[in-house]
C-alpha cells in the first residue's frame, strides 16, 4: 500500500503557496513556557516553583471542584457532551442574573475571540484595539486577515476616547479588555456607550472582572446587539488548564454563535468543574477577595525598592515600571530563585514587568526577593 505512494512526483509543490494568503507568513504569539520544563532547564524543583506568570488563580480549583472532576463515572466521559450547553448556560444565567439564550461558552474565551473574527470578519476589515493589550486580538486578526487598527492606550494607560472613536467607525470589531491585560486599568462606561453608536461590535474582555472594583456590563447584553462581553473560569474560576470561557450577548448573536461554534467545543469534564465551580462560587469569591487585597499590599511593599513603581491595577496582577534595570533583566534575576514572571515583548514595556497577585506566603517570597535585588 506505502509503496503505492513512493515516487510521486508533484513537481516542486510549494505548501506554503497552497496556505490561504494571511498564513503564509504565521504570526507570533509568545504564550506562556511550560513551567515543568523551565524548572528543569534551571535545575530548580517544579514544587519550589512560584508561578506568576499567567495570571492564574494561585489557589487552584475548589475541593468542591476536585470532587466533580474525580467523579469520572458521573460524568461519562465515554459520551459526548451537550452540544447546546444547556446545564452551564444555565448555571451561569443563574450565577449572573441574565437571561439564559444570551450565554454561550467556548473552549476558553480565547475560543469565543476567535469566533468573533470567523463570524464578522471578511479579509481586509479592521478590528480596532488599543495597545499594549492581550496579544490575541492581533494573533487571530493575523489568522483571519483582519487588519488591526491600534489606538494606543495613552501615556498613564488610558484610553484614547477620540482615537478610538475615529477608529471605530471604520471597522467591525473593537477589542477592549476591561480591565486591561497587562495594564491593570478599566474602560469608563461612557466611552463603552459612545463606541457602541459607531456600530462597530464592541467587544469587553472581562477575564479580570471578579477582581475589580467595577462592575460587569453582562447585564446590558439584552438590549444592545452590537455589545459582547466575554468572562472566563480560567482567572478567577482557578481552571485555567480546563479551558472553559464564555460570552454574553445579545440572544440573537448567541443563538448564531451555538449554530457556528465546533458542536463539542466544551469537554464533558470542563463542564462538570465548572458546574461545580459556580456552586461554590462564594468560596472563589473570598479568594478573590484576597488576591485582591494581597495585590494592594503587594504594590505598596514593592514600591518601597523605589526602582520598582506599581501602575494602579484592577486586576489579578501588577504592571512595574523599573528603573535601572530592564524587564527582561529583573525577570531572569527572579527566574533563577525560581519566579516566574511575565515579560511583554512590547516596545513600551521594556522597562516593565506584570507580576500575578499569589498566595500571601508566596507574595511575601516574592517581595523578599526583590528587596534583594540591587539595580545597577
Ligand atoms: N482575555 C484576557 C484579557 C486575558 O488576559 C486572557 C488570558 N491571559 C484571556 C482572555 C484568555 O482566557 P482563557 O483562558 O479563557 O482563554
Amino acid at each position: 500500500m506505502v509503496d503505492e505512494l513512493s515516487g510521486i512526483d508533484l513537481n516542486g509543490y510549494s505548501l506554503s503557496g497552497a496556505l490561504k494568503r494571511s498564513l503564509r507568513e504565521l504570526p507570533p504569539y509568545a504564550a506562556l513556557e511550560d513551567v515543568g520544563f523551565l524548572a528543569a532547564e534551571l535545575g530548580i524543583s517544579h514544587d519550589s516553583v512560584i508561578k506568576v506568570d499567567g495570571n492564574e488563580n494561585p489557589y487552584g480549583p475548589t475541593n468542591e471542584t476536585v470532587r466533580a472532576i474525580q467523579s469520572l463515572r458521573e460524568i461519562n466521559i465515554h459520551r459526548y457532551g451537550d452540544a447546546d450547553q444547556r446545564r452551564l448556560r444555565s448555571a451561569i444565567a443563574g450565577h449572573l442574573s441574565v437571561e439564559f439564550d444570551s450565554i454561550i461558552c467556548g473552549n476558553g474565551s480565547d475560543e469565543l475571540i476567535d469566533l468573533m473574527f470567523r463570524l464578522f470578519i471578511n479579509p481586509g476589515d479592521n478590528i480596532v484595539i488599543s495597545s499594549p493589550t492581550f496579544g490575541m486580538y492581533s494573533f487571530d486578526a493575523s489568522l483571519h486577515g483582519a487588519k488591526v487598527v491600534d489606538v494606543p492606550l495613552l501615556d498613564d494607560w488610558q484610553f484614547d476616547e477620540a482615537g478610538l472613536m475615529k477608529a471605530a467607525h471604520d471597522a467591525k470589531l473593537v477589542f477592549i479588555p476591561s480591565p486591561n491585560n497587562p495594564t491593570g486599568n478599566t474602560i469608563p462606561v461612557h466611552l463603552v456607550r459612545k463606541l457602541l453608536e459607531t456600530g462597530a461590535v464592541i467587544v469587553i474582555d472581562e477575564a479580570y472582572i471578579e477582581f475589580s472594583k467595577e462592575s460587569s456590563l453582562a447585564a446590558e447584553v439584552k438590549n444592545i446587539p452590537n455589545l459582547v462581553v466575554l468572562r472566563t473560569f480560567s482567572k478567577w474560576g482557578g481552571l485555567a488548564g480546563l479551558r472553559i470561557g464564555y460570552g454574553i450577548m445579545h440572544p440573537e448573536l448567541a443563538s448564531i454563535c451555538l449554530q457556528a461554534k465546533q458542536p463539542y467545543n466544551i469537554s464533558v469534564v470542563a463542564e462538570a468543574a465548572a458546574l461545580a465551580a459556580l456552586s461554590d462560587s462564594a468560596t472563589l469569591d473570598s479568594q478573590a477577595e484576597i488576591i485582591s487585597t494581597e495585590r494592594d499590599r503587594m504594590s505598596v511593599e514593592i514600591a518601597k525598592t523605589e526602582w520598582m513603581s506599581p501602575w494602579p491595577s484592577d486586576a489579578s496582577f501588577i504592571l512595574f515600571h523599573l528603573d535601572g534595570i530592564s524587564g527582561l533583566g529583573l525577570r531572569d534575576r527572579l527566574r533563577l530563585q525560581g519566579i516566574f514572571t511575565r515579560y511583554i515583548a512590547h516596545p513600551r514595556l521594556e522597562n516593565h514587568l506584570r507580576i500575578s497577585v499569589a498566595t500571601p506566603e508566596e507574595n511575601d517570597r516574592i517581595i523578599g526577593a526583590i528587596r534583594e535585588i540591587e539595580p545597577e
